[in-house]
């Protein structure tokens, strides 16, 4: 396949507004590949160098990129797609002193090899930005009209081996029944399962009829860990190769009791008094890879296991969680555990969240003991609890309940100190207070009362109410710019003036520092 034709896709997928037509387009291009070219096409469709599970890297900044000359476009077209991979893979393999210089020399020789149709296509590429409306859903799609697969066996390979270039070669060769085939398989990393975030044990209970797993949620860094005989290799959350950075880790690895297993688990950074250190301590360690031995002194990580998705040769993915964990306790034997037990009420969930919290960890995972591991997954078969900051609200607003809650205000508007003289509103809630409470609180709003639309009563801004939440999110919605997630009141603070409120200005800083350490798991 010529350069030039994939161009001339790139292009025609730019003008065609039509999903279908993109689709249809892509699909019809994928099955005109030789096998060898297609993980490249998909690969340069999502505006990708190297197929996702490729660790080559161009290690062209965008500094670099910008000082690359302009070069003259050869005047007719001789470059075959596989010629612009061979050219990435030169640039790639450039290393070590001068590279800056041999990578730049190197890329202006491809860009010289190119037409001008086809360099600003080249560009794109390197630049990870296609600007054709093609995703990796959309490519998704394409490969299952191409290889006659469904869009469901298409979705699982790629979330198993995490690189739609290697399911589009699988798909295309070996059609629907080589997908089926695609497994978990022992050094291909997959995408880790995720949580959703909840603030109530009753949710979860239901979720998980009435019986839950909760584990400690430790603050540190996800990672997976590999191992075959002595052969060891660990990814991260975002599926890049850590195991240079891990020594430790590689070595209790190796320790662990089987041949064959993939691990998921959590670092922590721990200083020498056992105590959690910040999290940029940890990511020097994910960071280095040169000179690791002295840092391992200096930053000793611990490791909490909790869960084991392969053993002895075989997937455990589609085992419930309770297998998985029994396995991974023979494994470790009992060593490197997350803390964790399985409860049935509330009040033992809230007992374990407390623990976890008195012992400095983030909150706690809820996971239903039925539940498969699946790779990618965010919903309610795990879900995650956090610790909370409170700040203090002023009411300034009531809605009138409803249901149960008739007769009572009972959806309060929670407002913080504009620094203007007045009040941002930051949220609502409903949450966290008595019957009694809600009673009081009534009677009390009534009483500062200045106006009722039939639904909303608004009130002199003056009780004072402490609330938690889970996070602060920016906000259009609201005048403040923020807004309260999962916001719940946990007491009414009659020894507080209105006054003595939180500040807008206090609110973004800790909207600031709650995103400092968000950062954190984006290695
Ligand atoms: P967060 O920012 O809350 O860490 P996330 O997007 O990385 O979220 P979620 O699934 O939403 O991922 O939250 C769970 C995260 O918590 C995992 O990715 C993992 O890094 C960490 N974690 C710590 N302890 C556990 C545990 N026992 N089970 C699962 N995940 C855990």
């Amino acid at each position: 396949m010529e350069f030039a034709e994939f161009c001339d896709l790139c292009r025609r997928l730019e003008s065609t507004p039509g999903r279908l037509e993109k689709v249809a387009l892509t699909a019809n291009f994928l099955s005109r590949l030789a096998p060898e070219e297609i993980p490249w096409t998909v690969a340069f469709l999502t505006g990708r160098p190297f197929p996702a599970s490729d660790p080559r890297v161009l290690e062209l900044s965008w500094a670099a990129l910008a000082s690359v000359p302009v070069v003259a476009p050869n005047a007719q077209s001789r470059l075959a797609l596989l010629d612009v991979a061979a050219g990435f893979a030169e640039i790639a393999a450039a290393t070590g002193k001068g590279s800056r210089q041999a990578k730049i020399a190197r890329l202006a020789q491809l860009l010289g090899r190119a037409t001008s149709d086809e360099q600003p296509i080249l560009r794109r590429i390197l630049h990870g930005e296609m600007r054709i409306g093609v995703h990796d859903g959309l490519v998704e799609e394409a490969i299952a009209k191409a290889s006659a697969a469904s869009p469901a066996a298409v979705r699982r390979a790629a979330l198993l081996l995490s690189d739609l270039a290697e399911v589009a070669r699988i798909a295309l060769t070996q059609g629907p029944e080589g997908l089926g085939q695609v497994g978990v398989a022992l050094f291909v990393p997959l995408l880790p399962m995720l949580s959703e975030l909840t603030d109530d044990f009753s949710e979860i209970l239901a979720a998980h009829h009435g019986r839950t797993a909760l584990e400690f949620k430790y603050d540190g860094a996800r990672i997976q860990i590999h191992r075959r005989a002595d052969l060891v290799r660990i990814w991260s959350r975002r599926l890049t190769e850590v195991t240079a950075s891990l020594p430790d880790i590689v070595q209790i690895a190796r320790a662990l009791n089987g041949e064959t297993f993939i691990l998921d688990g959590e670092v922590v950074a721990v200083g020498s008094t056992g105590r959690p250190l910040p999290f940029q301590e940890l990511m020097r360690r994910f960071r280095r890879v040169h000179k690791i031995e002295a840092l391992v002194k200096e930053v000793p990580l611990a490791l909490y296991l909790f869960d084991c998705l392969y053993r002895d040769g075989r997937s455990l993915i589609d085992e419930p969680y309770e297998q998985r964990w029994s396995a991974l306790r023979e494994i470790t034997r009992g060593a490197y555990l997350a803390k964790s037990t399985m409860i049935t009420d509330e009040s033992a969930g809230r007992e374990f969240l407390q623990a976890a919290l008195a012992e400095g960890h983030e909150g706690v995972m809820a996971k239903d003991p039925a539940s498969p591991y699946l790779p990618g997954n965010r919903g309610k078969r795990w879900f995650k609890l956090k610790s909370a900051v409170t700040i203090d609200c002023v009411i300034v607003a009531a809605d009138r309940g409803s249901g149960r809650r008739r007769g009572w205000l009972s959806n309060y508007h929670l407002a913080v100190i504009d620094g203007h003289g007045g009040f941002a509103p930051v949220g609502k809630t409903f949450k966290g207070l008595t019957d009694q409470e809600f009673t009081e609180i009534t009677a009390r709003l009534r009483a500062l009362e200045v106006a009722d639309d039939g639904y909303t009563v608004t009130v002199r801004p003056e009780i004072v109410v402490e609330v938690t939440y889970n996070e602060i999110q920016k906000s259009p919605q609201y005048s403040s710019g923020f807004a309260l997630r999962f916001a719940r009141i946990t007491r009414i603070r009659d020894d507080k003036s209105p006054d003595q409120a939180t500040t807008l200005k206090e609110l973004r800083d800790l909207y600031e520092r709650q995103f400092l350490s968000k950062g954190r798991l984006e290695l």
